[in-house]
């Protein structure tokens, strides 16, 4: 039988998802439960919860892909994998990272890192780049934020990073949550010995969020927060330079 996945929309042209002009396949259902996220109608995996959803084939998502082959090829892009959590939908990330490494599609995984190790060792080969999601290092304040324990997150970005140089961190920079100096020195603390992992994307908090809250009528636990300006990202981003990371503001 033909794979089969939950996918919640597929994005053209996207230049923040990985290097070069992308198209990113964001898959519905994600462990983790972030009170910030920015995708709140995907969490849920369930294609029955009257939000938005498609089940696609495998070749469905492969037809919509290989449309935008040369742009691909002229940019330096290819597909990345979101959502949401693709690693939930295991099987079906497998059938297409498969499916475009027969296609040469050069391919992003974008994960919370919330899977297990032999998970990642399944579809490794066949992905060239992780956007690996970095928020809070304090266990019981990750639990609080985020529903889940942070332990197998780090395993599993410890374990990647042994591997190879395949990982990329990004930290969304929320606002009393993840931008305070214990948090951020902790990331850099741990990374520091992470040698195969020296670039990072600080991404900051935006109200696309709290749209969506309101639109899909999901409660909002953290009511309005500001944006953090320019000079507020620019002293986190100086930060990881001055520990010799490549940094980035934005995706
Ligand atoms: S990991 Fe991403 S998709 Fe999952 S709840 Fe957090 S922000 Fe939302």
């Amino acid at each position: 039988m033909e794979p089969v996945g939950n996918i919640f929309d597929l994005k053209k042209y996207a230049i923040h998802d990985g290097p070069g002009i992308r198209t990113t396949v964001f898959f519905k259902g994600c462990p983790l439960d972030c009170w910030w996220c920015h995708n709140p109608e995907c969490r849920n995996g369930d294609v029955s919860d009257g939000l938005p959803n498609r089940q696609m084939t495998l070749a469905e998502v492969m037809t919509e892909v290989a449309k935008d082959e040369i742009f691909y090829d002229q940019s330096g892009g290819g597909v990345t994998f979101s959502g949401g959590e693709p690693m939930t939908q295991i099987d079906f990330l497998d059938a297409l990272l498969t499916a475009c490494r027969a296609r040469r599609f050069h391919t992003v995984v974008d994960t919370c890192g919330y899977a297990s190790a032999e998970e990642f060792d399944r579809i490794y080969d066949r992905v060239d780049m992780f956007l690996y999601d970095l928020k809070i290092m304090d266990d019981k304040a990750h639990k609080k934020y985020m529903g889940l324990s942070n332990n197998l997150i780090l395993e599993n970005l410890t374990h990647l990073a042994a591997r190879g140089n395949k990982v990329k961190i990004r930290i969304p920079i929320i606002p009393d949550i993840t931008d305070n100096a214990a948090n951020i020195d902790a990331i850099i603390q741990f990374l520091d010995s992470r040698k195969n992992v020296r670039d990072v994307s600080l991404l900051p908090y935006n109200l696309f969020g709290e749209d969506k809250f309101k639109r899909f009528s999901i409660p909002n636990r953290m009511g309005h927060l500001s944006t953090p300006t320019d000079a507020d990202m620019a002293a986190i981003a100086g930060k990881f330079r001055e520990s010799g990371f490549r940094v980035k503001i934005g995706g």
